[in-house]
C-alpha cells in the first residue's frame, strides 16, 4: 500500500496510527485470496445476494476491490456532535472526537472505512434502522471487516505502522491522508 500524507496540522500520533492501520486492514482484506470467495457466500432472504442491489456476489466483490484500485483522501475534522463521518466522491471525512476515543477501535473504523468504500463502488443503503439494513453491501462489507479486523487485531497490534514522516506545518485543524492500493 502506498500512502502519501499531507499534514497541514501537527496530527495526534495515536489518531494517525489508528486510522493507517485501519486502512491497512480494509485494504489486506479486500484484496486478499479469499475476499470474493467471502463475498459470494452472503445471504440475504435465504439466497446468495445481498439486500437493495441486482447485482449478484460476485459483480458486488469486484467492484468492491476496483474501488480500492483508486485514490481516495481520508480527512478529520472536529466537531462535538455524534456524527461520526461521512463521504463525498472520493474523499472520506471522519471525526476527530469520535476516532481518538479510546473506545472506538481500530475494527470500527475499519469498518467505517470499508463502508465509505462500499458507497464509493456505487451501493446504498435502506434508511437507519430497518431490519435489512445489516444486509447491504455497506453494511454487510463493515460487519465481515470488523470481524476480520478483532481476530486478528492481537496479532497485528505487534507490528509497527510503517514510519510515515510527520510534518508539523500549521495549527490549521484539518489534515489529509490520501492512501492508493499498489499491490502486496
Ligand atoms: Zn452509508
Amino acid at each position: 500500500m502506498e500512502t502519501e500524507l499531507h499534514f497541514p496540522i501537527e496530527p495526534k500520533p495515536e489518531l494517525e496510527n489508528k486510522l493507517v492501520k485501519a486502512v491497512r486492514y480494509v485494504y489486506e482484506f479486500i484484496n486478499s485470496k479469499d475476499f470474493v470467495k467471502t463475498m459470494c457466500k452472503h445471504e440475504f432472504q435465504g439466497s446468495e445476494c445481498f439486500a437493495d442491489t441486482a447485482d449478484n456476489n460476485v459483480r458486488v466483490a469486484s467492484k468492491v476491490v476496483d474501488a480500492t484500485r483508486t485514490h481516495f483522501n481520508i480527512s478529520f475534522f472536529t466537531s462535538r456532535k455524534r456524527i461520526l463521518g461521512y463521504a463525498h466522491g472520493d474523499e472520506l471525512f471522519f471525526n476527530e472526537t469520535i476516532v481518538g476515543d479510546p473506545d472506538y477501535l481500530i475494527g470500527d473504523l475499519a469498518a467505517n472505512i470499508a463502508h465509505e468504500i462500499a458507497h464509493k463502488a456505487g451501493y446504498s443503503h435502506c434508511m437507519d434502522n430497518h431490519w435489512t439494513w445489516a444486509y447491504t453491501v455497506p453494511y454487510a462489507l463493515g460487519l465481515m471487516v470488523k470481524e476480520k479486523v478483532n481476530k486478528e487485531e492481537g496479532r497485528l497490534n505487534l507490528i509497527e505502522v510503517d514510519s510515515i514522516g510527520l510534518n508539523h506545518m500549521s495549527k490549521l485543524r484539518y489534515y489529509v491522508y490520501r492512501f492508493l492500493y499498489s499491490g502486496n
